[in-house]
């Protein structure tokens, strides 16, 4: 191993399974251009630069985000989140939870508009940057989860189902400050059918 390159499965950022324009209005060309191409590609580039050379050169994006800190971690879990919050969205998205994901969410919550209004609730008392989360707890129970930085669930044995990215990197073009406004326009684009199939994935 002295004069041939260490095997390396480099980290390689997915690309949108949809157009930019494709989730407008509630999320714009720009926006999405911006935060897929240079926020999450960035995260990536940065990981690759940071593993080469080191026992995580060979891991899974999910291997390192498990058993790292500092900037690999922070790298790694934004590259992971991200790649999560893309794959969420649909152009003809399927605006219901069905089936055992509703009742789950009506037993966890009451019903589907209590849970909406509490991600509403803590994204607006996030203070700086993080995700709020649709979480399953190992007993079965739903509940919303609020994240710091690059924090998340899978660190905590929890499995995600959805989240919003309450970076201001997410919405500022679009919305500006108004948070609260970029939270409930990014409701219209969720497909359900993608969170029921990672709720059934077992
Ligand atoms: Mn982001």
């Amino acid at each position: 191993m002295t004069t041939t390159a260490m095997q390396t499965t480099q980290i390689e950022a997915k690309a949108l399974p949809y157009a930019y324009d494709a989730l407008q209005p509630s999320i714009s060309e720009e926006t999405l251009r911006y935060h897929h191409d240079k926020h999450y590609a960035g995260y990536v580039a940065k990981l690759n630069e940071l593993i080469a050379e080191t026992p995580y050169a060979s891991e899974s994006l999910e291997e390192i985000v498990m058993t790292s800190d500092g900037s690999i971690f922070n790298n790694a879990a934004q590259a992971w989140n991200h790649e999560f919050y893309f794959d969420q969205f649909s152009p003809t998205p399927q605006a219901m939870p069905t089936g055992a994901l509703a009742d789950a969410i009506d037993r966890s919550f009451g019903s589907f508009y209590t849970m909406k209004s509490e991600v509403a609730k803590a994204a607006a008392a996030l203070f700086g940057s993080g995700w709020v989360w649709l979480v399953e707890e190992p007993n079965g129970n739903l509940s919303i989860l609020s994240t710091r930085n690059a924090g998340t669930p899978i660190r905590h044995g929890l499995r995600p189902l959805l989240v919003f990215d309450v970076w201001e990197h997410a919405y500022y073009i679009d919305y500006r400050n108004r948070r609260a406004d970029a939270i409930a326009s990014t409701w219209n684009v969720i497909d359900w059918k993608k969170v029921e199939h990672r709720y059934k994935k077992r």
